[in-house]
């Protein structure tokens, strides 16, 4: 089967959803098709780690937009397939069900998969990531009958998930490498205040810990430490990253390694191929000009944006400022800005009272913040990070001084 679209998606997930709904509101009227490897429309991916997995959103709530929307817009969706490889020269893809598509404009959104523990065991059933419904339900069905369960990684989606299990009554093990969680995304003060959090909501935490094997014949029965304590487990959660999904490009010539190398519009190395979200390693302003990926529903979004108006004529490079939450238990995180390489942290508002803000700053500017509990700070120091403000740790912790004040007038 040949086929032709003007615009090709690969992956239906949160970038490659917006970039075709973009192009339609762009008036956009070239044929276009999404090839999703995934069996559903396109979904919200951050509740599978929270009202998802906990039941309190059905998987229709979390579709990004119902069918007819795809339909009423002529929207093709290519679900099941999943693309093993491109050849730019032919302007073409190939899928796993042997489906050859041409496009005149490409469109990677690809994400990526769990990063899995190189170690014995570490793909035995019952241990899982974390990314796809697929995963979400699969972890919920062990999770029921689980005894103990133990989470790989303090990251985000550990957390997450530590704190849903809790929620279910379930005795969750935390185990992290690193002597604290968060510690490559938040400062220390923040790594703290989740790991007092998780500890009192009864999650046995262990930072500093490395795994030398999974146990288990034809399923998981424990996870054992160097040193040789094995602890018991029925379902281990893994969340210690991504790989990015590349592989068809980078084969292809695609410039690329970790992730697939994108300039400030979205463009590839190859003509006509794009790449957008989590896949897409791309030059940031917010991180002084470092290569790097975002992991975020922002990020996928905004360079699904730029890309959209680029196929449209309407050139505008990515810019836009990073921005991220998380739920853990009754305590809603807002992060704005990038922290990492911060000079100086500021706490304002009270941290016993579970409401307050970390604000990093680098030579005396506002960078980034991490905001519990405290929406207002986040609206307004989102604007201190766009704008690049400076202000003295005083004016910051002033919590009678609203942070919008120190804009200028
Ligand atoms: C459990 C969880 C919780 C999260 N929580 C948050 C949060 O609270 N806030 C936040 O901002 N972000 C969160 N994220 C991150 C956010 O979901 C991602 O940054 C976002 O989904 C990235 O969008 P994307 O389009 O790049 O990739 P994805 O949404 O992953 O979509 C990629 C799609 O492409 C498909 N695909 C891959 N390879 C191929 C192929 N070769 N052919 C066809 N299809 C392919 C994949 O299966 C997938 O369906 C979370 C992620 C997870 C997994």
């Amino acid at each position: 089967m040949l086929v032709h679209f003007d615009v090709v998606i690969v992956g239906g997930g949160h970038g490659g959803a917006q970039v075709a709904a973009t192009l339609r509101t762009q008036k956009f009227e070239g044929s276009i098709a999404i090839i999703g490897d995934e069996a559903e429309l396109p979904y919200e991916r951050p509740p599978l780690s929270k009202e998802y997995f906990a039941g309190e959103k059905e998987f229709e709530r979390i579709l990004l937009r119902p069918e007819k929307y795809w339909n009423e817009r002529q929207i093709t969706m290519l679900l099941g397939n999943r693309v093993v490889s491109v050849d730019p020269a032919m302007r073409a893809v190939v899928t796993d069900t042997d489906k050859t598509i041409r496009y005149d404009k490409l469109v990677w959104a690809a994400g990526g998969s769990p990063r899995m523990l190189p170690i014995p065991g570490g793909n035995l059933p019952g241990v899982q990531g974390v990314r796809t419904r697929a995963d979400a339900d699969a972890m919920k069905a062990a999770s029921v009958a689980a005894k103990q369960i133990v989470v790989i990684g303090g990251g985000y989606i550990g957390l997450e998930a530590a704190a849903v299990m809790r929620k279910a009554g379930k005795k969750v093990v935390l185990l992290e490498l690193l002597d604290r969680v968060l510690a490559r995304v938040a400062g220390e003060e923040l790594s703290r205040f989740y790991e007092k959090e998780h500890r009192d909501h009864g999650v046995d935490l262990r930072l500093g810990v490395s795994i030398e094997a999974i146990e288990g014949d034809d399923r998981v029965t424990g996870v054992r430490l160097m040193g040789g304590e094995v602890i018991p487990a029925d379902l281990v959660v893994v969340g210690i990253g991504i790989i990015p999904a590349v592989d068809p490009l980078i084969a292809a010539g695609v410039e690329g390694d970790n992730g697939v190398l994108v300039d400030r519009f979205c463009k590839t190395s190859a003509p006509h191929i794009y790449a957008v979200g989590d896949c897409a390693a791309h030059q940031n302003d917010f991180a002084e000009g470092a290569i790097i990926r975002l992991e975020s529903v922002q990020n996928a979004t905004d360079q699904a944006n730029v890309v959209a108006k680029s196929i449209c004529g309407n050139e505008i490079a990515y810019n836009a400022v990073p921005w991220f939450w998380s739920n853990q238990y009754d305590l809603k995180l807002q992060a704005v800005g990038l922290s990492t390489g911060h000079d100086q942290t500021v706490v304002r508002g009270d941290v016993a009272g579970r409401s307050f803000s970390i604000i990093y700053l680098k030579n005396g500017r506002v960078i980034a913040l991490d905001c519990v509990n405290a929406t207002k700070d986040y609206v307004q120091g989102r604007a201190l990070v766009n704008a690049g403000i400076s202000a003295t740790a005083e004016q910051l912790a002033d919590i009678a001084t609203p942070l919008k004040a120190l804009l200028p007038g």
